[in-house]
C-alpha cells in the first residue's frame, strides 16, 4: 500500500515593528533577560495596551502581498491558558475575526512551475515570554522581553505534499517579507518559526487522516528532515494497524525524530473570548488603497520582469530575485555591462559559491556590482577567456582592484593576435611530431581525443592566456593542411 502525505503550515513571523505590538517597550533581539519588558507587557494589573500601528499597517501589506482578502473589520481576542512566561495569563490574539483572509500565494518551485499553496488566514497576535532551563542549575528562569512582540501567524490549508514544497513555501514567504521589509524573517533567531501539521492517506484517497503538528522547527533543513521523519513514523504505526493520536510534538535534531509533547485533548481549550480593552481595527478603501500604492515592486513581479526584460530562465530569475539585495546587485551590474545572461551566471556561480563559502551576505560581497560588471565585459570583448575570468574573479574577491588594474597587474590579457597564435600552434606541433602523425592517420573520435591533448599543450606553453576559440580554428587548419 502506498502512502500520501498531507500537510498544512502555520508559520509565527516576528514584525520588526520599532516598539511591542501594545507596549512602548523595545522589540529588539538579544538585549539583556527582562530589560526591554514594562509593565504592559508584565501584565501588571491596571495597565492598559495600545495597539501598534505600524504592526497593522505590516499584515496589511502582507495580506496585499499574497493577494489576500483583507479583513476590513477584525477584532482581538484572549486566548487562556496558565504558563509561567505568560503574566497575564492570557495572550491577545485573533481567532474570530483575522486582519487577513483567504488568499493565494504562488510558490516557485526548483524547476521554475508555479504551486498555488491555499492561505487560510494571517493574524495578529502578541508571543509570550520565554521559559530558560539552562541557566539556573535546578530552577527555570523567565524572561520576558519577548513578551507583547507582534506576531503575524500566518496558516495555510492542507495543500503541501511533499518536504520540497514546503521548504519552496518557506523560502518564497521569507524572500516576500524581506521585500516587503516587515520582518529580519531570521530563522535562527526565532523570528520564522514554523509548525508543521502532517497526516498521511491512502495513495487516492480524498479524506484526510489524523494529524500531529510538529512545533517550532527553525531552519529549512530542519523542516525536511522533520517532515522525514514523521511520515515514516506515521507510516509504521498505520501499516501495524495503529492509529495515530492526534497531538503536538517536538522535533529532536540530535536523534532525528519527533517526539510526543503534549496531547491536543489536554490543551485545547483556551476558553477565547473578544478583548475588551481594545477596540476593532476599522480599515477604509483609502487606507488599504494608501498602502497597496506604497508597496515595492515584489518578488513575483520582478521575476516576471526579469524574464521578459533580460530573457533569463524561470530558474535563474527566481533565483536572482530570492532577496531584494541579489537582485538589487544583478541589475546595478547589468546597467554597467549589458551581458545579462553572463552576469547572472557569475553571481549564481563563482559568486554565490564565495559568499556561501564565507557565509556572507550578497550586500557584504567584496566584489561590488561594478568589478563583476568590469570582469565581464572584458570576457565579451575577448580580453580575457573564461579561464582567465576566473583567475581575475579570484583576484578581485581579494580586493587587488578593478578588472581592468588586474589585467594589467598580472598580464592576464588573452592572447589572440593571429600571428602569436599560429607560432604558439606550430612550435606544439613540431614538438610532437608523433601525435600530428597519429592524428593524420586516425578517424575522427581518435582526432579528437589528440585535439585536446594539443590544446592543453599550447594553453600550457601560453600559460592559460591564448584565445581558446582562435586556437581551435589555427589549429585544426595546420593539422587538416599537408
Ligand atoms: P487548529 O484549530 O487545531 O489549529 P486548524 O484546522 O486551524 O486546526 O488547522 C491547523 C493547520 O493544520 C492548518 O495549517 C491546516 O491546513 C492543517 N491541517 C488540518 N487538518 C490536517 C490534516 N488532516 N492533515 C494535515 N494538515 C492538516
Ligand atoms: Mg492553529
Amino acid at each position: 500500500m502506498s502512502w500520501e502525505t498531507v500537510m498544512g503550515l502555520e508559520v509565527h513571523l516576528q514584525l520588526a515593528t520599532a516598539s511591542k505590538i501594545f507596549s512602548g517597550a523595545a522589540n529588539k533581539f538579544g538585549a539583556d533577560p527582562n530589560s526591554q519588558a514594562c509593565a504592559v507587557d508584565l501584565g501588571m494589573p491596571g495597565m492598559l495596551p495600545v495597539l501598534n500601528e505600524q504592526a497593522v499597517r505590516y499584515a496589511v501589506m502582507f495580506g496585499l502581498g499574497i493577494d489576500a482578502r483583507i479583513g476590513k473589520r477584525s477584532i482581538f481576542d484572549r486566548k487562556n491558558y496558565f504558563y509561567p512566561d505568560l503574566p497575564k495569563g492570557y495572550q491577545v490574539s485573533q481567532f474570530f475575526e483575522p486582519i487577513v483572509c483567504e488568499g493565494v500565494f504562488q510558490v516557485p518551485l526548483s524547476d521554475g512551475s508555479l504551486f498555488p499553496i491555499r492561505i487560510t488566514r494571517a493574524h495578529l497576535e502578541e508571543d509570550a515570554g520565554k521559559s530558560v532551563h539552562d541557566r539556573f542549575p535546578g530552577q527555570t528562569g523567565v524572561d520576558l522581553n519577548r513578551a507583547g512582540t507582534p506576531l503575524l501567524e500566518i496558516v495555510t490549508e492542507p495543500d503541501f505534499r511533499t518536504a520540497e514544497q514546503a521548504v519552496a513555501y518557506l523560502k518564497a514567504l521569507h524572500s516576500l517579507v524581506t521585500y516587503l521589509g516587515i520582518s529580519d524573517g531570521n530563522m535562527a533567531e526565532g523570528s520564522m518559526r514554523c509548525d508543521i501539521n502532517l497526516s498521511l492517506r491512502p495513495t487516492g484517497s480524498d479524506s484526510y487522516g489524523t494529524r500531529t503538528e510538529i512545533k517550532n522547527v527553525n531552519s529549512f533543513r530542519f523542516v525536511e528532515k522533520a517532515i522525514a521523519a514523521e511520515t515514516a513514523r506515521q507510516q509504521e504505526l498505520l501499516e501495524d494497524g495503529v492509529s495515530i493520536v492526534q497531538e503536538t510534538r517536538l522535533y529532536d535534531a540530535d536523534r532525528d525524530e519527533t517526539r510526543s509533547m503534549r496531547s491536543k485533548e489536554v490543551a485545547n481549550d483556551y476558553r477565547y473570548f473578544p478583548e475588551p480593552d481594545l477596540l476593532p481595527i476599522v480599515l477604509t478603501d483609502d487606507y488599504i488603497d494608501s498602502v497597496r500604492q506604497a508597496l515595492p515592486e515584489l518578488p513575483a513581479a520582478k521575476r516576471e520582469r526579469f524574464i521578459a526584460q533580460y530573457q533569463l530562465s524561470d530558474y535563474d530569475a527566481a533565483l536572482l530575485v530570492s532577496s531584494p539585495d541579489m537582485a538589487a546587485y544583478f541589475e546595478k551590474a547589468v546597467t554597467l555591462c549589458d551581458e545579462p545572461k553572463a552576469i547572472a551566471n557569475w553571481m549564481l556561480g563563482d559568486l554565490s559559491a564565495a559568499l556561501n563559502k564565507e557565509g556572507i551576505p550578497v550586500s557584504q560581497s567584496p566584489v561590488e556590482p561594478q568589478n563583476l560588471a568590469g570582469l565581464v565585459a572584458r570576457i565579451t570583448d575577448g580580453t580575457l577567456s573564461s579561464k582567465l575570468g576566473k583567475q581575475v574573479f579570484e583576484a578581485l574577491w581579494q580586493g587587488e582592484g578593478s578588472a581592468d588594474q588586474i589585467i594589467e597587474a598580472r598580464g592576464l590579457r588573452q592572447v589572440s593576435d593571429t600571428g602569436a597564435l599560429e607560432k604558439l600552434v606550430a612550435d606544439v606541433m613540431s614538438e610532437n611530431q608523433d601525435q600530428v602523425a597519429q592524428y593524420r592517420a586516425a578517424d575522427s573520435s581518435k582526432q579528437k581525443k589528440l585535439i585536446g591533448f594539443f590544446v592543453g599543450q599550447i594553453m600550457k606553453a601560453s600559460k592559460g592566456q591564448a584565445n581558446p576559440q582562435l586556437i581551435n580554428k589555427i589549429l585544426t587548419e595546420a593539422l587538416d593542411s599537408d
